[in-house]
């Protein structure tokens, strides 16, 4: 995504460079004429050969090119290959005219080295080989008005045998350009994987897939910005399995683990999108229910309590339960005062016989109550 905005960014500034290069050429060509008249060569006016034929025309046409190009690349119709395609064919068609109308060396020269510039960037092979084989064109044409002009003159053909090695040299390099860019590319997507990966290793449990201790702390605090500045309240829970040791020690580890990992399925199927199921540590649990005020939060508690409760199991017909505390945040709690409000729910559940969920409105224990 971020890769195609920088493209899309690339290409705008592309065709601002096109736009540019036109001008450049119009305040050229008009330049050169004023230099011609003034040194007496051409005649200050609209029907001068040379400036009809070598100024209007080229001009013209290159700001017709222009027309057609500029839109095309900010159009939503087109996809972004699409796009850098145009826009190299439209640097293509004005270093054409140029080229056509002038028949310089230099001029020639330069005709195939913006638009190959702009393929090796663009990094499109295929659009590499079209420019390089209409640049190959352009020169060739150019090459042979110049040497029948010329009547095949020594100077000429040599010029022109240069000008073929420059283009044999910039399309050698702008290959091998595309190929190390390739390879950059590959190199910098498997990096991003990796760190991606390492990224998944730091902040999510590895058993259960929830986030892990750290990044609780990392959410909560993000949370309690929101709250400090855009007023956006959240809650959180702190659950805690019952009676989970006698589960290891009758069931053995293996069960008890398959236990920890069916309370983080059910947590994550049944809470909300923006909310944020973390594994605090052992068989404790919370959820950050981010967006939600008491009720809101109560009721998703609700529903965990409720799936997880029901699930039957394969080596007890027992019930497994969890007891749970509930806090909404208030305004400049601070976070461990916020996490303990919310953990003397917990401990307040635990006490009135588990399998409950507690909501504590204050800091202060005694206004807890039970859904
Ligand atoms: P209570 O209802 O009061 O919570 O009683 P309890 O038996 O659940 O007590 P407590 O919450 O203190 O139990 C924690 C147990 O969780 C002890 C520990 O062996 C077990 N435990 C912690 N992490 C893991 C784990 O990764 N896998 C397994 N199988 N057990 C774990
Ligand atoms: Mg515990
Ligand atoms: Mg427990």
């Amino acid at each position: 995504m971020k890769n195609r905005k920088l493209l899309d960014k690339y290409r705008h500034s592309f065709a601002r460079a096109l736009l540019f290069t036109v001008i450049l050429v119009t305040l050229t060509e008009f330049g050169i004429f004023a230099f011609l008249t003034a040194k007496g060569i051409c005649q200050w006016s609209v029907n001068d050969n040379y400036f009809r034929m070598k100024v209007m025309l080229p001009v013209t046409l290159n700001w017709l090119i222009l027309i057609i190009t500029l839109p095309a690349v900010r159009s939503k119709k087109f996809s972004g290959t699409t796009k850098s395609r145009i826009i190299t064919l439209g640097a293509m068609s004005v270093s054409f005219v140029v080229t056509i109308i002038h028949r310089e060396y230099t001029v020639m020269m330069c005709s195939f080295i913006f638009p190959l510039i702009l393929c090796a960037n663009f990094n499109d092979k295929k659009l590499f080989n079209i420019t390089g084989v209409y640049a190959f064109a352009i020169i060739s044409v150019t090459s042979f008005l110049k040497v029948a002009q010329s009547e095949a003159d020594t100077t000429t053909i040599l010029n022109v045998v240069l000008i073929f090695g420059i283009y044999v040299v910039s399309c050698l390099t702008g290959y091998l350009s595309i190929k190390f860019a390739q390879k950059g590319f590959d190199l910098i997507r498997t990096q991003a994987q990796d760190n991606e990966q390492l990224q998944h290793v730091l902040t999510i449990d590895q058993m259960t897939g929830l986030y892990n201790h750290k990044s609780f702390y990392s959410e909560l605090d993000k949370s309690i910005a929101d709250f400090d500045n855009h007023n956006i309240g959240f809650c959180l829970a702190i659950i805690d399995i019952d009676n989970f040791k006698k589960v290891n020690d009758t069931f053995g580890h293996d069960r008890g683990d398959k236990v920890l990992e069916t309370l983080a399925e059910v947590i994550k199927n049944n809470c909300a999108e923006d909310d944020i199921p973390c594994r605090y540590g052992g068989e404790e649990f919370a959820v950050i229910f981010n967006h939600k005020n008491v009720s809101r939060a109560q009721h998703f508690a609700k529903r965990i309590l409720k799936a997880f409760s029901s699930v039957r199991y394969d080596f007890t017909d027992e019930k497994i339960t969890f007891s749970c505390g509930i806090a909404p945040y208030k305004k400049n709690l601070q976070r461990q005062e916020f996490f303990d409000m919310a953990d003397s729910g917990l401990y307040v559940a635990k006490e009135t016989g588990k399998n409950r969920i507690i909501t504590v409105l204050e800091t202060n224990t005694k206004d807890a109550s039970q859904m």
